[in-house]
């Protein structure tokens, strides 16, 4: 039986998608070769590529502004060092909302100065710092929109007369949001959009080439641009699953039309943690994620009933991150309502029989 995909990620992706991407493997499209044998220079892939590229700026309203689409390797955290290799001249600005960005700052730290203008340590990340004072003369402002860990989420995105840049790498594609307000988005595919093996980073031509330091090549944005994301041999099957997943989310009706759905799923749930006696969110209310919710037991003598319960019912993936405890559940995109019911339906019984 298939499960009911909880996972921080690397995550669930809609079963037709999965299914394409199998038989793509097998075979790509009557080439009479496997997706992962074929050459990345031949013309089956380099349409591949541009539809991935395209439909990631036009999924996200960013056709046309100035902006290009990038599937790179490394994961998020080669971005923590990349974003400050090619922007920090100077300064820049983060804010600290958790393991995420820290790590991101320490990163950048050995680029030119890190001002830490907010940070939500104080209280292990559990709230999103606001009415914050940025300062002037930043290269840049770098934020964390979700924040996987904790489960709290920027609902808006601060006002700031620099260029934004964010980690957006567990909440992209997931909801509304006035894209062109940054110069640069990065995103680990592996929570939202595809398999691990790829990064999403979206940019903003214009932001480019204003530091005075050396770029390697790999690590240069510009030189990626120009070789259309194919400097070096790209990932060639998570870009092409990256693909079938925005076609998928296209065919639902893009953004808005998810974004609709992952608020359901959300409400759902939270309103069983605050109804529920025996469970108690971890993330402030106002702040809290619709991808990741976090939330404990208020009795823990009942976790390894709990526990069992849900494993039974089909769940996979609901443990808490070890910084955290409790649980966590995540809820992408291709994570259905009817399974976010499951779980729900698992917490009210556990009420019933406690
Ligand atoms: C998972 C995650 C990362 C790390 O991504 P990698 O692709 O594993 O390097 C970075 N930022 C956020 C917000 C994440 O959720």
């Amino acid at each position: 039986m298939k499960k009911h995909n909880f996972s921080p990620g690397p995550c669930i992706l809609p079963q037709e998608v999965m299914q394409k991407a199998a038989d793509a493997v097998r075979e790509l499209d009557g080439t009479g070769l496997s997706l992962i044998e074929i050459s990345h220079r031949s013309p089956e892939f380099v349409a591949i590529m541009e539809n991935a590229r395209n439909l990631a700026l036009e999924l996200l309203g960013l056709e046309d502004k100035g902006y290009e689409a990038l599937y790179l390797q490394g994961g998020a955290s080669t971005q923590f060092l990349a974003t400050a290799y090619n922007l920090l001249e100077k300064r820049a600005g983060y804010i600290n909302t958790g393991t995420w960005s820290a790590k991101a700052i320490k990163e950048a730290k050995l680029f030119g100065e890190v001002v830490e203008v907010a940070s939500s340590q104080d209280e292990n990340y559990r709230y999103i710092p606001k009415d914050f004072a940025i300062p002037e003369g930043l290269d840049y402002l770098h934020l964390t929109t979700n924040n996987t860990i904790f489960g709290t989420q920027f609902k808006e995105i601060p006002q700031a007369d620099t260029t934004l840049v964010a980690d957006m790498s567990s909440d992209i594609f997931s909801r509304e949001m006035d894209f062109s307000r940054f110069g640069l988005i990065y995103a680990g595919a592996q929570k939202n959009l595809g398999p691990a093996g790829a990064t999403l980073v979206i940019v903003r031509e214009d932001i480019l080439g204003k530091v005075s330091r050396q770029i390697p090549s790999m690590l240069d944005y510009r030189m990626h641009i120009s070789k259309d994301s194919m400097y070096n041999t790209p990932p060639v099957f998570a870009v092409y699953t990256a693909m079938l997943n925005l076609q998928w989310l296209k065919a639902q009706g893009g953004i808005p039309a998810i974004a609709e759905i992952n608020e359901k799923k959300a409400k759902l749930l939270y309103s069983e943690i605050d109804l529920n006696p025996l469970f108690q969110g971890v993330a402030a209310s106002e702040d809290r994620s619709h991808m990741n919710a976090t939330f404990t037991l208020t009795e823990p003598e009942l976790k390894e009933r709990f526990d069992a319960m849900w494993k039974e019912a089909g769940i996979n993936g609901l443990n808490g991150h070890r910084s955290v405890g409790g649980y966590r559940a995540s809820m992408y995109n291709a994570l259905s309502l009817e399974s976010v019911g499951v779980l729900v339906d698992v917490m009210s019984d556990l009420e019933r029989k406690a």
